[in-house]
């Protein structure tokens, strides 16, 4: 099964059990569309921590 919705974004947040992270691990390893799928949503994250560390910077 391919990454999708709140298995994608507790998979990039590493917020699985162990061995759960470690089937998803092996499958993204393996699958060019789940490797571009968690790329695309680890930029996001990144990007919303930016704008979250900005807001925080523009508040002080
Ligand atoms: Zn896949």
């Amino acid at each position: 099964m391919h990454l999708h919705g709140d298995i994608l974004e507790n998979y990039a947040a590493r917020e699985l059990a162990p061995n759960t992270l470690a089937e998803i691990d092996a499958h993204v390893s393996n699958c060019l569309f789940c490797a571009h799928t968690l790329a695309a949503e680890t930029a996001a994250s990144a990007s919303w921590e930016r704008r979250g560390l900005l807001g925080r910077l523009v508040r002080d």
